[in-house]
């Protein structure tokens, strides 16, 4: 499902078989910005749309062949699966219609090997002021965040705790796996929180100017940006000297 969040912006909705992350569509006066592509079809498709769509137009009526043509700037979030697996159906599609270039983090580049890399904060004015950052996150290496304008940051799971099982028997903490990944049972599951990676993460919030924060995978993902930094602080503070992490059982 597509929704608007304003008249420049719109985002394809999340999906949970396959998982897929949320897609978001910025309309900029040269291109149009793609913040993750999801790995789904309904993700892919309306991805597929906007790279092929004004090469009907242009067909239609040659004397737009000059002004026909919009970039498609890809940014990736992270490289979980959920957020970047249609890229490769995506690089599929025959160089005819508008070009698409992609931007990751150069953790991200060792999973898709390709992109351009991004690993300090770029802005961007094409009408309405993009600008990609890197933000340290407890749940993956490597996470790019998009802000526009004064309005909102998306953030794509960046904010979120990495999951980790407990080995009943050793009491050794396995891989960090994806709440989102339903394959799972999460039941013994706690959220782990990285707290230098939090500090970190707090001070970029609150240097933001954003109204809005947009949180991947949620059914209300726009949360004011003031009361996500209480959500994180709240847990910040449960920090213990000599603690690198901050666990919380899920349930
Ligand atoms: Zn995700």
């Amino acid at each position: 499902m597509i929704k608007e969040i304003s008249e420049k912006i719109k985002y394809v909705t999340s999906g949970e078989n396959p998982l897929s992350s949320d897609v978001i569509l910025i309309y900029g006066d040269k291109a149009t910005w793609v913040f993750d592509v999801g790995a789904n079809d309904e993700a892919f498709d309306t991805i597929e749309h906007l790279i092929c769509e004004t090469l009907s137009e242009k067909e239609q009526n040659l004397q737009n062949e000059l002004t026909g043509k919009r970039d498609v700037n890809i940014v990736i979030s992270h490289f979980h699966r959920d957020h970047m697996g249609n890229l490769e159906r995506i690089a599929k599609i025959p160089a005819t219609g508008n070009r698409v270039n992609l931007y990751v983090s150069s953790y991200t580049n060792r999973y898709c090997k390709s992109g351009n890399i991004v690993d300090k904060e770029i802005t961007i004015d094409d009408g309405v002021k993009i600008r990609i950052f890197p933000m340290e996150s407890s749940h993956s290496k490597g996470c790019l965040c998009l802000a526009v304008n004064d309005e909102v940051a998306f953030v794509g799971d960046a904010i979120y705790p990495a999951y980790k099982t407990i080995d009943d028997e050793s009491g050794k903490m396995d891989v960090c796996v994806d709440k989102f990944d339903n394959r799972r049972d999460y039941r013994k599951q706690q959220k782990v929180y990285n707290v230098q990676h939090m500090k970190s993460q707090l001070e970029k919030l609150k240097s933001l100017d954003v109204k809005k924060v947009f949180l991947a995978h949620e059914k209300n993902p726009l949360v004011r940006k003031e009361i996500m930094v209480v959500f994180l602080e709240r847990i910040y503070n449960k920090r213990e000297a000599g603690n690198p992490y901050i666990i919380q059982s899920d349930m």
